[in-house]
């Protein structure tokens, strides 16, 4: 019997979010109303923040913040080769460009001991971002941004719950931009959140993800604008997800831990190392192959995996290595050794609140056997 395959990721979505979403629909109100607004002071506060402003996605949120952050050509941000595109894409959006700096690789977050080397007196930003929902280096960030008199952005997208000592995930730097796909630690079907405590960034937030309006005539736009508004209905969900917050990222952590404990002792794996003085906001659950292996074994190994039904991806590929990136600015390989070679050597496996031990044994034992096949095929070569 084939056992039912196992998906990368799944969201967690009770009751509860369904019942907040048919209680909306039963209203007039399905965009700009009261759980827009709930939502955004229930995030606010989970971050300690003085304001959140929701938008319609992490990547137009991350938009938003650049142009708030007075961001635009002739400018240059500092940011980490290592993550999902849109960390990068925001600053090309505004016309500015990309400088990336090369990771640490425990924490694989931007390595802070190589930033400072990278700042010209073009350098207006740092976009920094919680990889996987690893904190580390934020606090360090922190302190540089003020010696140089930078603004630090922080794409907290995959971060929401982490705390770093007492501080949350979403509490560094002038904002912080967190996204609700489907597969984030909460989601909204589709939406974002900037949060800050600037008063005149959070406003001028509100007004460019609302066609550049700034009172209450619908037809006066001050500035240029978008339509990256959160609908009411999207809003419900995350409003329901926020006073979950407890019992999802418990779930996760939980789920984490018994991957962590099954693979401690694999001798072929890398796992995410964690530190005394911070939580993970467990995003993905990624491991990483040793230098026992060869570049271009890690395909193989996900394709056997894939083929057993088994979730997987090669989270992340290095940006500064995609093709309109590379093409644009020049990149190419070898320039962000580091990052290439976690990039090549990374899984990440089915990871969400709902996967039970039992799935979890499942696929450990699979990956197991693929490591062990995949070894010996590699000896018989010789
Ligand atoms: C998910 C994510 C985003 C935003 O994603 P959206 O799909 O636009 O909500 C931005 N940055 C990082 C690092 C992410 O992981």
């Amino acid at each position: 019997m084939r056992s039912t395959p196992i998906p990368l990721s799944s969201p967690d979505i009770t009751q509860r979010e369904i019942d907040a979403v048919v209680e909306v629909m039963q209203t007039p109100t399905l965009s700009i109303g009261p759980r827009v607004e709930e939502f955004e002071r229930k995030v606010a506060k989970l971050t300690n923040r003085q304001h959140g402003v929701a938008v319609s996605s992490g990547t137009t949120g991350l938009h938003c913040a650049m142009i708030a952050a007075g961001i635009g050509p002739g400018d240059e941000v500092i940011t980490t080769p290592f993550s999902f595109v849109a960390s990068a894409n925001c600053v090309l959006y505004v016309g500015a460009k990309p400088v990336f700096v090369d990771i640490d690789p425990k924490t694989l977050n931007i390595d802070v001991s190589k930033v400072a080397s990278a700042i010209t007196p073009k350098t207006k930003a740092i976009v920094a971002v919680e990889t996987f929902g690893h904190p580390g280096g934020m606090i360090e960030l922190e302190q540089l941004v003020q010696q140089h008199e930078l603004m630090l952005i922080e794409d907290s997208c995959e971060g929401f719950g982490g705390t770093h000592g007492t501080r949350p995930i979403g509490s560094f730097g002038r904002a912080s931009v967190f996204g609700f796909y489907p597969n984030k630690q909460i989601t909204t079907g589709e939406g974002g959140m900037i949060v800050t405590d600037d008063d005149v960034f959070a406003n001028l937030c509100r007004s460019l993800r609302n066609q550049g309006r700034e009172g209450m005539s619908w037809l006066a736009h001050q500035r240029l604008g978008y339509n990256y508004r959160l609908s009411e209905i999207n809003a419900a969900i995350g409003c329901v997800q926020c006073d979950r917050i407890e019992e999802i990222l418990a779930a996760r952590r939980k789920v984490a831990h018994t991957y962590i404990n099954r693979l401690m002792t694999n001798r072929f794996l890398i796992l995410p190392t964690l530190e005394d003085d911070t939580h993970m906001s467990w995003f993905v659950f990624v491991v990483r192959l040793n230098d026992l292996f060869e570049v271009g074994a890690r395909d193989d190994i996900m394709r056997d995996l894939r083929a057993q039904g088994m979730g997987c991806n090669n989270y992340f590929p290095p940006i500064h290595l995609q093709p309109y990136m590379a093409q644009e600015f020049g990149f190419k390989e070898g320039d962000f050794p580091v990052c290439e070679y976690v990039s090549a050597r990374t899984i990440a496996l089915p990871f969400f609140g709902k996967l039970t031990t039992r799935q979890v044994q499942r696929v450990c034992d699979t990956l197991e056997k693929i490591l062990d096949k995949s070894m010996t095929s590699k000896k018989s070569r010789f």
